[in-house]
């Protein structure tokens, strides 16, 4: 099956804690089924300190979150959108919007 979300996508949390946020993909990891995104899903992590430029404390990262939870916004139309398949004439198979049809990629 092929990816809906993609590196740099701007999407949308539809369920969990950030539920409504927006933020832009930074990395998808496909073997998880789960992306990190921009300021989406932050956790507390407690670090050691490793020496002197690198002192211990807790530092607020991202933590991956699940495809399923992520909808892309349409460029177009601005939405939420749920995200269909299209072939090209050339071939080329790109995803569209199905809200207002207009093609993503
Ligand atoms: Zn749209």
């Amino acid at each position: 099956m092929a990816a809906k979300i993609k590196r740099n996508d701007q999407v949308q949390v539809m369920a969990g804690k950030d539920r409504g946020r927006r933020g832009q993909v930074r990395q998808v990891l496909p073997s998880d089924g789960r992306a990190l995104v921009t300021g989406i899903n932050m956790v507390k992590k407690h670090k050691r300190s490793t020496g002197p430029q690198q002192p211990g404390g807790i530092i607020e990262m991202e933590a991956p979150i699940s495809l399923a939870n992520l909808a892309v916004i349409c460029a177009s139309c601005g939405a939420a959108a749920r995200l269909g398949f299209r072939m090209l004439e050339d071939g080329r198979k790109v995803r569209f919007c199905k809200k207002c049809n207009e093609a993503i990629d």
